[in-house]
Order: structure tokens, then sequence, then C-alpha cells
């Protein structure tokens, strides 16, 4: 076992690790630890942009993106909290574009916007240009930019190092660093700081069709939970609407911003029954389900369970000029294939390369594909995380990114504010965090600090069990698609809940192949299991606790949003004896009173 001091430790390389490192090093020695590469994390597959009312195109201001954001909320968001992200977004971006953001430009040298959904004119409540983009590779940009800006600065890299544990001063409750996992070798190291803040992103492997890669398997989020640390709003999983049918691969909604539609088996753009003034511009949320309805009214394609995604040229300028959609300098608003491809060059690829179709000759297959955590470790606006109903903080725990909860999301985020939340929340936690390592030293480390994961995987590679943990993982993945997903209902949700817990039984009895060390993948994916398992049981016990609809969580047999009994955030906590236990806390409400939702 080998042992590290830091100040700092940051887990997790993605924009809402490096925006962290790049300003909580200023304050001590920092060292980032990642399982992957730092340039593969997710981060780098964001496609469509990032927002902030720049009003570049067109007339936009923060407050109307704030209002927007809690719109699509479902009004859960903390309305603070938002505020805060809408009215840094202008000055974050400006920050990126100075440390060497390649963002796309209109003709006049301005950051390029385009419309994504939810985001609207306050006035007219039609669809604003708000997502600055670099193509369809923004998150590429954004990761190379602040990767390159870390090792400028000295930020020190821990590449595929996998963490495994959080170590706390229990007499103190105080954070004393993290346990990690050396992939290359099989070692383990222990990282001895006072502070440590969780950037490991999203869970959406936890689903059987998904836009989310391989690693997004929840680690840092379940790692905490079995610390002790509750878990907020855990219920919210979004379904993005257009995951390629079958493979779940992501088709950027920047597609319907540049004007792509849905159709159904009748070649109805169906979005313009469901949401008449923004129709394929709505919330995620909304148009997922709208795709659903139409599936089981029989409108799939063929009766089969997709609908198709058009971003044919002559479709779009069909529906552009019956729409009289104008470009900001008043001219007809109408597409070629150059332009398309210009905007959309690496989705279209990744049409051509998966499914051998052409999005600009033919209308693409899809389907809704598990997408995005709303909900996560809570914290404050500093990224700090807080552990109960009254805010109160842990010293030294930092989350930021997709794996916490501000929540400036609520019950469903809008497109383009993942990657604002990462830098905005990044950097707020990053500053924080270089305060506290100045003025505190870390606590001493735990006795045996390894042992907690010494054991867990001496089971997994030598235990006398039999259990495939693959085969634990696909069928838990499968449950949760057809139980766990856009539509809800108490049966479901209780099946669900039974078999993740028979899931669990045999996890115990789970045993991998490969007994080695180096470049164990087969003993990383069964830990990753463990993981996967806490993470679906948490979300289906507060998905059947909460008996409403809103947002992304929509239950079949409580159709209805109920504000009075649910206007609140939940809060699970895991006991010693491994039971959940729910507890709610109050929205923050600031000017936007709760109204019904219509786009
Ligand atoms: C295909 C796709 C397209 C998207 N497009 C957009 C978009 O256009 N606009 C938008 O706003 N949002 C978009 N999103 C959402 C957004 O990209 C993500 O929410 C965001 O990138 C998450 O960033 P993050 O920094 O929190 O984590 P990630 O970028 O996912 O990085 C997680 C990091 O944690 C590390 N890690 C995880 N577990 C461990 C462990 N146990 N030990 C050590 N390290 C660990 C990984 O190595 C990685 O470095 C998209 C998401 C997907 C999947």
């Amino acid at each position: 076992m080998q042992k590290h001091e830091y100040d700092g430790i940051i887990v997790g390389a993605g924009g809402a690790g490096l925006m962290a490192a790049l300003h909580a090093s200023r304050g001590g020695r920092v060292a980032v630890l990642s399982k992957l590469y730092p340039t593969r994390s997710h981060t780098g597959a964001a496609q469509g942009g990032i927002s902030a009312a720049l009003g570049n195109m067109e007339p936009d201001k923060p407050e109307w993106h704030a209002f927007d954001t809690v719109k699509g909320s479902d009004y859960l968001a903390d309305q603070d909290a938002v505020e805060l992200m809408c009215s840094l977004a202008p000055e974050i971006i400006i920050e990126l574009e100075h440390l060497g953001l390649p963002f796309d430009r209109t003709p006049e040298g301005k950051i390029a916007q385009r419309r994504f959904g939810g985001h609207t004119n306050n006035e007219t409540g039609k669809p604003v240009m708000r997502a600055c983009h670099a193509a369809d590779r923004t998150g590429h940009m954004i990761l190379q930019t602040l990767y390159q800006q870390c090792i400028k600065q000295g930020v020190e890299f821990f590449d595929e190092f996998q963490v495994m544990d959080l170590l706390l001063d229990e007499k103190e409750r105080r954070v004393a660093g993290v346990v990690a996992y050396e992939i290359a070798t099989g070692e383990l190291h222990v990282f001895h700081a006072q502070a440590v803040l969780f950037a490991t992103g999203g869970w959406g492997r936890v689903w059987e069709v998904t836009s989310n890669a391989t690693s997004l398997t929840g680690d840092g989020t379940a790692l905490v939970w079995r610390r002790g640390i509750p878990l907020e709003d855990m219920e919210f999983f979004q379904f993005h609407p257009t995951g390629i049918y079958k493979l779940g691969i992501l088709l950027t909604e920047g597609m319907r911003g540049e004007g792509a539609v849905l159709l159904n088996d009748q070649g109805e753009r169906f979005m313009e029954r469901y949401a008449p003034t923004v129709k394929d511009l709505a919330s995620r949320d909304v148009v997922s389900r709208a795709i659903y309805l139409e599936i089981r009214e029989g409108r799939g394609i063929g009766g089969k369970n997709y609908v198709y995604l058009d971003l044919r040229p002559e479709t779009i300028n069909k529906y552009f000029e019956k729409e009289g959609a104008k470009w900001p300098d008043g001219s007809p608003r109408r597409v070629t294939k150059e332009y398309l491809l210009e905007k959309l060059g690496d989705t279209i690829g990744f049409c051509r390369t998966y499914l051998g179709i052409d999005p600009l000759e033919e209308p693409v297959p899809v389907q809704p594909t598990a997408h995005y955590a709303m909900g996560g470790i809570p914290t404050n606006v500093h990224a700090e995380v807080v552990v109960d109903v009254q805010n109160t903080v842990f010293p030294g725990l930092y989350a930021a990114g997709e794996c916490a909860c501000v929540s400036v999301h609520g019950a469903n985020r809008l497109g383009t504010n993942s990657l604002l939340d990462l830098v905005v929340f990044g950097k707020l936690g990053g500053q924080r965090m270089a305060q506290f390592i100045r003025q505190n030293d870390p606590p001493p480390l735990p006795p045996n600090p390894t042992a907690r994961v010494e054991e867990e995987l001496e089971r997994l590679r030598n235990g006398r069990g039999k259990e495939n943990p693959a085969e634990i993982r696909e069928e838990l993945r499968r449950v949760m698609m057809a139980n766990v997903g856009v539509f809800r209902t108490r049966e479901l949700l209780e099946g669900a809940r039974e078999k993740i817990r028979e899931l669990r039984e045999r996890y115990r009895r789970a045993r991998v192949m490969d007994p080695g060390r180096i470049f164990n993948q087969d003993l990383l994916e069964a830990w990753e299991v463990g993981n996967m398992l806490d993470i679906a049981e948490v979300t289906t016990v507060a998905a059947l606790a909460r008996t409403e609809s809103r947002g992304a969580h929509s239950r079949e047999d409580f159709p209805e949003r109920d504000d009075e009994n649910w206007l609140k955030h939940s809060l699970a906590y895991r006991r010693d004896d491994g039971a959940i236990e729910l507890d709610y806390k109050p929205v923050v409400i600031t000017k936007w009173q709760p109204k019904a939702r219509v786009y």
C-alpha cells in the first residue's frame, strides 16, 4: 500500500473535476484521480452546447434563462441556485473563451448560439437561441481546454486510479482522504488530505438503453452513500427523447435545435399536438412521454417501438417555411446539407457508422434513452456537501457536476444546462476548497484505512460464490428499463424493488473469473455492479414513495403534480442495517410560484 499526502483530492476529471481542480489548486497541492484518462471522461461526448443568455443572435436575458430552468425543473429546482447559475453563465462563457475554447462564431465574430429544448423568449414563448457551441463537439472542446489549463497550472494527475472508498475521521466527522486502486498494477493507494471533491459523473448504465459511456456506474455517489452521506432526489432520472433505436447512442437535441422534427408512422409531426408553441423543442420529459404514448397507441414506425427523427433539409425547410422562421438578420431561415454537416458533423457520422443511415437522406429511428441524473450528492451553491434537512455542511467534503444535486435541475434538466452546471459549480466548489485547504490541516487517518476495500475485493476475487457479476448487472439493467423508466406505477416499482433485493443477495455470492492484478477489468466491473445495485435501489425506493408525477418522474397511478404534498426534495439515508430511510426538505422559492406547465 502506498501513501500520498495532498491538501485536496478531486475524484473525476470531467468538466466539473477539471474546473474545480483549476481553482482549488490556487489554495494548495491538489491531485486529480480519475479511473479514465482525463480527456476520455463523458463530458467529451457532450455535443449540443452550453447555455448562457448572451443575446448574441436575438434578445435574451439571464432572468428568462432562470425562469425556463425553473419551469423545466417542474418547480423542484432551488430557485436561488438557479438564479445564481444563470446570472454567472455569460461571464463563465467568456472565461472559457479566454482559456482557449474555440466556440463557433457568427459572421460578425460573436459566439454563435442555437435553439435547444425548453429555452424560450419569455415574452413570446417561442424558442430562443441560447446554446453556445463548438459545432457538435462542445463537451470535447471544454474538456481539452480545461485539461490543458490544469497541466499548465501544475495540477497533478493520477490517471487510471479508481477511487473505492472515502476516508473519514469518525470522531470529528471530517474528511481524511480516499482509497484508490491503481488499475495498471492492482495496488491500493491511500491519499491523505483535508478536502475531497467528488466529480464522478452520472449513472446511466443502470438502465439497459442509455446514452452514457460504460464507465458511468455512479461510483462516487454510491461510495459516499455507504459512508452515511444522504442522496437527494434520486427518483428523478432523465430519458433523452432521441437515442438511436436499440443502441441508445445519443443524437443531440441540437438536431432539433437546427430544425429536425419527430415523425410518427403516419408521417405526422406529433409534437404539434403535445406542445403547440415550442413543438419538438419542449422539455425532454415532455417529448419522451409523447414518444412513448405515440408508440403505445400504435403509431410507432411499422407498429414498432420507435419513431423517426427527420433531419433532411427538405423536411426542415418545409416546416421553416410554414412557420415563417427567420434568421436574426430577418432573412428566411433555410438550411442546406452543407450547413447541417458543418453544425452537426459528428452526429451525422454516428448515424452513418452505427446505423448505416445517412440522416441527410433518410429519417433515423429513435427511442428515449436513459441520459441524465438530476439527483445525487446534496450540496449548497459552494459545492459543499450538506447532510440533513438543515443543510449542515460536512467539513472538507465537496461534490460537483452530474454526481451532485445543488439542485438546479429539479425534476427535469434542460439541455445545455449540465455543461453550465459543471463549470459554474466546479469553479465555485474549487474556490471554496482553496479557502478550506489554506485554513485546515488534515485529521489523522483512520486505522487500517484500506481494510474495507481489501475485504470487498478479496470476496470478489476469491470468494466461494459462483454468481456471475455481469449477469447480475444485465438483469438489473433490464428491470430498471422496464419498471423504473419513463412511466412508472406502484406495481412496476415494487416489482423492481423485489428484483433488486434478489440481485443484491446474489451479488453477495458474486465472484470474478480473473483473479489477476494487472488491468483486471473483470474485477473492476464487478465492483461497479455493487454501486449500480445501490443506486438502483435508492432510485426505486424514492420513486415508490413519491405518489405524484413531476418532471421525469411520471406515475401513471398518480398522474398529477401534487404541490401541496410533494413540493419538496427527497433525502435518502442508508441505515446501518442497510435499510433505506427517506426524509424531505423544502424547495427554495424566490420569485416563481409553481404554475401549470405548458409548452
Ligand atoms: C452523449 C452525451 C451528450 C451530452 N450532451 C450534452 C450537451 O450538449 N450539453 C449539456 O449541457 N450536457 C450534455 N450532456 C450531459 C453532460 O455531458 C454530463 O452531465 C457531464 O458531462 C457530466 O460531467 P461530470 O464532470 O460531472 O462527469 P464526467 O464527464 O462523466 O466525468 C466523470 C469522471 O469521473 C471519473 N470517475 C468516475 N468514477 C470514478 C472512480 N471510482 N474513481 C476515479 N475516477 C472516477 C471518470 O474517470 C471521469 O473522469 C451529455 C451527456 C451525454 C452522455
